[in-house]
């Protein structure tokens, strides 16, 4: 897993990144022992052979399943599902097992074994015992192990989500996820299947009030199920086939769009692409079918309604849709890429956030006729764009948070360590505009830092470039918005008629501190920033002492300048063992806030838990 580490102060001359490892687990849905008492009476040869050959019967040897089991499915979860501040991923192992995994610092751990989850369930509903024919006992591990996995692509609010699984028997199941302190799921129905085969692909098309459920089964043939979910019960209220033909090619990727009150879609099948437009009652109104080139289509990516087609031989295409009417007209445009690859095989394609990096997978067939382990280069492409256009896309962001922000910032980065020098623009207008707006002050903190970066690297001094040097001043100005920001929140539920809890009360208190600090340390008025109603209307004074000598904390330091450790969003000392800490630029908060899932005031990026295992 690659993750970009985010971390301005680097002098590294290549885009950084944190890889993690997730090891597919080994675990199988069947109970043990089942397949292993079938195997120890002794069986036919026949038999022996699919038990060799077909992994849903791999389980009854502990040395097959330890050597063979591969990852068959990986899926993120919602992006607002997060634990310990990161989100979750499902993992569908060839043994038809689904677990949930989180990410902690650089390793991945296992939280939840899904399908033991759903075992509770399907165990007790068959009541079954083990049987004692070949068939039979196919029939049964076919009943419990997972084959595909589909996750609605929003959670509902109270930390929930539904999801279905595809059973090896082509049962569809629908389950209600729940992350509580415990996680549970909750069974929701099922849906008639219209085949019999083996589903190995499902993808959950979200509509307005209702979504879409299409499956691809091992035979290549594509049905889509019309679905609604009431009071945590499936209702499917029509069955289309899209694909009949048994091709026996199944779409690698598959997206999809709204347009108007059409649906569009967009497959493979190996080296054909295929574009079909819906209307609302799943009746084909137009189709295109076109092969790309001689070579494998290796994924179909999507970033913000811009699709991108890939094939084996490395080469990139974006895909142009145009609806005429009732007409689609599709056109592939390559996209050029300046280094040539030979020897390569493109496996996959990722885009960032803002499309500000490619990242492509490879594979160097002749390492492979080496008989050497299987390596995947990952090349990172960036597309060639001016600076300038670079930094407008950062500052002009709409979302005004970093949070989305951090490839353009990494490509900036690399761009400043390489030229040795800071872009030239307009910095004063920036600070300037930063007195209004935290976001713009946010932006100038990123430049700044960047300029110390170069500092350290290159001797040549452009003191006169940036009209404001010192890092603690602008923290300190991002952190008085952020001050407001919770005497305001704070304020508001007073008003709602809400009562603040002791630990409200210690923020609102901190906060008012901070800001009658910032007022003098700065000479400004305080109700320049605040009005005087809002600081009036709590009026606890809590005193806090200094934890090295005791003294009293005026402001966030002691008489003696000792350094204290504050919550960055509450400005309360910070005095508990475990508390959240941001792990791209250090800044902590209390751990009482992180049911909150609260973001880094100077990063946008959400703080995690300090006491998580190395
Ligand atoms: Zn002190
Ligand atoms: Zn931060």
């Amino acid at each position: 897993m690659l993750e970009l580490s985010c971390n301005l102060h680097s002098l590294e001359k290549k885009i950084e990144f944190n890889d993690s490892i997730i090891t597919c687990s080994t675990n199988s849905p069947i109970p043990k022992k089942c397949l292993r008492q079938y195997v120890s009476k002794g069986i036919r040869n026949s038999e022996l052979l699919e038990m060799m050959t077909n992994p849903a019967l791999w389980p009854h040897s502990k040395q097959i399943t330890k050597e063979l089991t591969d990852i068959v499915q990986f899926d993120w979860l919602p992006q607002d599902l997060i634990i310990h501040s990161e989100r979750l991923v499902s993992i569908l192992n060839s043994v038809g097992n689904v677990e949930l995994y989180v990410q902690k610092r650089l390793k991945w751990d296992c939280i939840a074994d899904v399908s033991l989850l759903m075992n509770k369930y399907l165990l007790n509903e068959n009541n079954m015992e083990v049987p004692k024919e070949f068939n039979e006992l196919k029939q049964y591990v076919y009943k419990i192990e997972t084959s595909a996995i589909g996750w609605c692509p929003h959670s509902n609010n109270d930390n929930t989500c539904y999801f279905v699984t595809a059973m090896k028997s082509a049962r569809l199941i629908f389950w209600l996820l729940t992350l509580g302190n415990d996680i549970s799921i909750q069974y929701c129905g099922e849906i008639e299947q219209e085949y019999s085969a083996i589903i190995s692909k499902i993808y959950w098309l979200s509509l307005q009030n209702s979504f879409l459920l299409v499956t691809c089964n091992e035979l290549g043939q594509i049905v889509a199920y019309d679905c609604s979910i009431e009071d945590n019960k499936i209702k499917n209220t029509q069955t289309k086939v899209l694909w009949p033909h048994t091709d026996k090619m199944v779409p690698i990727s598959f997206h999809y769009y709204l347009y108007d009150d059409k649906i569009i879609i967009l497959f493979n099948k190996h080296r054909h692409f295929l574009v079909q437009m819906f209307d609302r009652n799943m009746e084909l109104l137009s189709q295109y079918v076109e092969s790309v080139n001689d070579f494998k289509i290796v994924c179909i990516t999507q970033k913000h309604n811009v699709f991108y087609l890939c094939t084996e031989n490395v080469k990139m295409y974006t895909i142009d849709i145009c609806i005429d009417d009732k007409k689609l007209n599709v056109v592939l445009n390559e996209i050029k890429i300046k280094d040539m690859y030979p020897g390569h095989e493109l496996c996959s394609l990722a885009i960032s956030e803002n499309k500000a990096l490619y990242a492509l997978a490879m594979v160097d067939q002749r390492v492979q006729h080496r008989k050497l382990q299987l390596k995947v280069d990952v090349v990172l492409l960036c597309a060639e764009t001016e600076i300038d256009a670079h930094i407008t896309k950062i500052i002009q962001n709409p979302a005004k948070t970093l949070s989305n922000m951090w490839d353009q910032i990494e490509v900036l980065r690399l761009k400043t360590m390489k030229t040795k020098t800071l872009p030239k623009m307009d910095y004063k207008k920036l600070l300037k505009e930063g007195e209004k707006d935290v976001y713009k002050l946010k932006v100038y903190y990123v430049f700044l830092t960047l300029y110390y970066n170069l500092q350290k690297y290159v001797v040549k001094k452009r003191k006169r470039l940036l009209p404001e040097l010192s890092i603690d001043k602008i923290k300190t100005h991002i952190l008085k918005f952020q001050a407001i920001k919770t005497l305001t929140s704070l304020y508001e539920r007073l008003q709602d008629g809400k009562e603040l809890s002791e630990f409200d009360q210690q923020s609102f208190d901190g906060c008012k501190k901070f800001i009658q600090y910032y007022c003098e340390k700065y000479s400004k008025c305080i109700t320049d920033l605040i009005p005087q109603n809002i600081l009036n209307s709590v009026t606890t004074n809590i005193q806090h002492v200094c934890q090295c000598c005791d003294e009293e904390l005026i402001g966030l330091t002691c008489k003696s300048n000792h350094l204290n450790m504050f919550c960055s969003l509450t400005f309360t000392p910070i005095v508990e063992m475990n508390y959240l800490i941001c792990k791209v630029c250090g800044m902590t908060a209390q751990y009482e806030l992180h049911k909150l899932k609260p973001l880094c005031p100077l990063c946008d990026r959400y703080l995690s838990d300090s006491l998580l295992p190395l």
